[in-house]
C-alpha cells in the first residue's frame, strides 16, 4: 500500500494518509520521550520492536473480541490502521501503584491494588496531561456516557486478558495506557481501541526480580532498554529465532522460597524453549 501525505506527527509515531480514506499508515519511530517531551532521544530499534509488540497484542485482542484499529503489519516499522477519531482521552489502568500516583498520593512504591484502578487524563501536551475525573469528561463533551460505559468494559476485558498473558511469560503487567477511537461501522458511531500498546505504554516487570522492561529504563535512565523490549518480545515468541531465551539474572535472590520459585520460573522458560 502506497504512503501518501504525512497526516500527523506525534512523540512516537507518524501518521500517513492511503489511497482509501479510511485507512491510514501508522510509523513507529525511534524516539523516545518523557516527562511531557523536557527529555528526548532517539533509540534505535525501539520503533520495530514497538510495532511487532503492539501487532501482537492487539492481533490476540482482535481474537477475543476487542475491536481495535489494527488492519495488518505492512513492514518492520508500519501497520495499517483503521481511520479513528481518537477520544482525547489516556485511559490509564493500575494493578500496582508505581509512578505518578505514587507521588501524587504518597502511596507506597509496589503496593498492589485490591482491583485495577483507573484513571484518566486529559491528552493535552500543553497542558502536562492532567488528571481529569469522570464527571470533566462528560461535562465538557469528550465523551458520551454510553461510550464511557463501552470503553471501561473493553478495558477491563483488555486488562484481564493482558494480566494472563504476561504472566504466562515471567511478567507482571503493573499499569499500561491506552487509548480509543471512533469509527463508523454500518453507518453507526462505534468507539475501537486505537494506538499503540508496548512497553512504550505499559509497566512491565519481570515476575521474579522486578526488573524492569519498560519505558522506565529510559525514564529512570536505567539503560539497556532495548534487550529489554527484545526480551518482552522473545518470551511473548514473537521473534522465533531468538528462542534460546535465557533467564534473567537472579543470583541476587537468596531465600529458600525465593530459589523455588526461581527453578519454577526456570522451568517455564524451558519449556517456552521447547517450542
Ligand atoms: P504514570 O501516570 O504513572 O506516569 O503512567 C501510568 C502508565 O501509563 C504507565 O504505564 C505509562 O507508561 C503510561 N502512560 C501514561 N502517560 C503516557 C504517555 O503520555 N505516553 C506513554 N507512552 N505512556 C503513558
Amino acid at each position: 500500500m502506497k504512503k501518501g501525505k504525512k497526516l500527523y506527527e506525534g512523540k512516537a509515531k507518524i501518521i500517513y494518509a492511503t489511497a482509501d480514506k479510511n485507512l491510514v499508515i501508522q510509523y513507529f519511530k525511534d524516539d523516545a520521550t518523557a516527562f511531557n517531551n523536557l527529555k528526548k532521544s532517539k533509540i534505535e530499534g525501539k520503533g520495530v520492536l514497538n510495532n511487532r509488540i503492539s501487532e501482537h497484542i492487539l492481533t490476540n485482542l482482535g481474537q477475543i473480541g476487542i475491536k481495535n484499529h489494527l488492519v495488518k503489519r505492512l513492514n518492520m516499522r508500519e501497520q495499517i490502521i483503521k481511520l479513528v477519531e481518537i477520544i482525547p482521552i489516556e485511559f490509564i489502568i493500575r494493578n500496582v501503584a508505581t509512578g505518578s500516583i505514587t507521588k501524587r498520593l504518597g502511596i507506597e512504591d509496589g503496593t498492589v491494588l485490591k482491583e485495577p484502578l483507573l484513571e484518566y487524563c486529559l491528552k493535552d501536551d500543553n497542558l502536562g496531561d492532567p488528571l481529569i475525573a469522570e464527571e470533566h469528561i462528560l461535562a465538557f463533551d469528550w465523551a458520551s456516557k454510553h461510550e464511557l460505559e463501552k470503553v471501561k468494559k473493553m478495558i477491563l476485558r483488555i486488562n484481564d486478558f493482558m494480566i494472563g498473558m504476561f504472566r504466562g511469560v515471567g511478567i507482571k503487567l503493573i499499569d499500561f495506557k491506552v487509548e480509543f477511537g471512533r469509527i463508523k461501522i454500518n453507518g453507526k458511531s462505534e468507539v475501537i481501541l486505537a494506538d499503540e500498546i508496548s512497553p512504550d505504554t505499559c509497566r512491565l516487570w519481570d515476575s521474579i526480580t522486578d526488573k524492569k522492561l519498560d519505558k522506565d529504563r529510559f525514564r529512570k535512565d536505567l539503560g539497556d532498554l532495548i534487550p529489554a523490549y527484545t526480551e518482552v518480545a522473545k518470551r511473548l515468541g514473537i521473534f522465533h529465532e531468538y528462542s534460546n531465551v535465557s533467564a534473567v539474572n537472579v543470583t541476587r535472590l537468596r531465600s529458600v522460597k525465593k530459589k523455588k520459585k526461581i527453578r519454577e520460573y526456570q522451568k517455564l522458560l524451558h519449556l517456552k524453549n521447547m517450542f
